[in-house]
């Protein structure tokens, strides 16, 4: 690696991919500082960051903790700010070498904007950023010629299975996927799951809202929308297969029909510090995966009848233009409303499908037009609620 530090400024720094990312940081002072640190909520956990890493900058989301945060940092030298609005400038500081976008949502979508147009490379957790505004985000990208660094593992797999390929030609990927806690249940089953059942990921401790997109397989719809953007894909080269143990992180199949797949055992670590510290791969002490402790790897086709979220996901990138941002936002609410017993389980995809179909097209969305339809999707998914 270079001599010099890497200044890492982290949105969502309080989240299982944000703690992670500072347990990566604290492992490898030699390598990386925490710049800036950002939470929406959780000052407690904010304040204790900062007071560990002494980032440039904090930012609260929620304005009424401000004053909460910047009396516990007054003997620091940490700026203090806060509000959704100070994302977007504190992105911008100079002194930033990357960002890592680990908040949830579509609250990524502006400050993700921001920091391309600053320049920085992005490592991108946030993959609803790219859901709903893949075009707009990777074209913004390459007119200011900055690095979209997967940190999603599967993302993080296909491209750590293209180094080295140049512009060999990719048949198609195949993102594996754990199938989540409810892999083999039917619909009478699904019907009557509580939260509780649905927050037992197998075999991942995430935030909940993507614990419950695994539930339900949004989670790989969402996915197959973010690999079509990533890696410039045509949704019929984009295949799902089930694999319960999470060992093989996804696959990339070439012209020659050779397949590459990236292995290990499921640790976010691992794919956190790969996008950080790109293109280098740096010494770590993770777990290692061991075969004599998987005499078998599994896989089977996913189950769209029971779980139907995954097609939506497919029929939102036929139909293209808005579709991804109606369908993000529709699920953004019925992954709430599931988590406060306001809806079922299967009342999930009935909500999407519902959005889809009466939310307002527009075929070549603007950044305007995305904000308004993530919006309006919103106020109509509640009022379906
Ligand atoms: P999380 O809920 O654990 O953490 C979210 C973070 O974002 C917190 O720091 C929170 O304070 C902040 N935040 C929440 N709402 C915000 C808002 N409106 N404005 C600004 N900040 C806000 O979530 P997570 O599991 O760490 O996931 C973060 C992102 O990474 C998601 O997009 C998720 O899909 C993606 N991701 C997560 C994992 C994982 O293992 N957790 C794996 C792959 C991808
Ligand atoms: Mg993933």
């Amino acid at each position: 690696m270079n001599k010099e530090k890497r200044h890492i400024a982290i949105l969502g720094s309080t989240g299982s991919i944000g703690t992670q990312a500072l347990d990566v940081i604290r492992a490898n002072p030699h390598i990386f500082v925490a710049e800036v640190l950002t939470a929406q909520s959780n000052a407690g956990l904010l304040i204790q960051q900062a007071l560990e890493f002494n980032p440039n900058a904090v930012v609260i989301g929620d304005e009424t903790k401000y004053a909460q945060v910047k009396e516990a940092l007054a003997n620091t030298d940490t700026k203090v700010f806060a509000g959704a609005a100070a994302l977007e400038q504190v992105v911008e500081f100079e002194s930033i070498d990357c960002v890592l976008t680990a908040l949830v949502g579509f609250a990524g979508l502006k400050p993700t904007i921001a920091a391309i147009n600053a320049g920085k490379p992005i490592a991108l957790a946030n993959k609803e950023t790219l859901v709903v505004a893949g075009q707009l985000i990777t074209q913004l990208a390459q007119e200011k010629g900055v690095n979209i660094l997967p940190v999603d593992s599967e993302h993080s797999a296909i491209f750590q299975c293209l180094v080295g390929e140049f512009h060999n030609p990719i048949e198609k990927i195949i993102l594996t996927a754990s199938g989540g806690p409810f892999r083999g249940k039917d619909a009478s089953f699904l019907a009557t799951v509580t939260k509780e059942q649905a927050l037992k990921h197998p075999n991942w401790d995430m935030g909940a809202k993507i614990t419950i997109d695994s539930a339900t397989l949004m989670n790989k719809g969402l996915e197959v929308i973010e690999a079509k953007w990533l890696f410039h894909l045509k949704p019929e080269q984009i295949d799902v297969v089930v694999h319960p143990q999470s060992i093989i992180h996804s696959m990339v199949q070439f012209t020659d029909g050779s397949i590459k797949a990236q292995m290990g055992l499921p640790d976010m670590k691992l794919p956190i510090q790969f996008a950080l510290a790109y293109p280098h791969r740096i010494k770590s002490d993770f777990p290692r995966f061991n075969f004599a402790n998987y005499p078998s790897l599994t896989f089977e086709q996913p189950d769209l009848k029971t779980f139907k979220c995954l097609n939506l996901a497919f029929d939102a990138l036929d139909k293209g233009g808005n579709m991804a941002c109606i369908l993000n936002a529709a699920n953004e609410v019925a992954v709430a409303a599931f988590l406060q017993d306001k809806i079922g389980f299967l009342q999930i995809p009935e909500l999407l499908a519902n959005c889809m179909a009466k939310g307002t097209f527009v075929e070549k969305p603007t950044l305007t037009d995305y904000l308004e339809t993530d919006a309006e999707t919103r106020t109509f998914a509640a009022q379906l609620i």
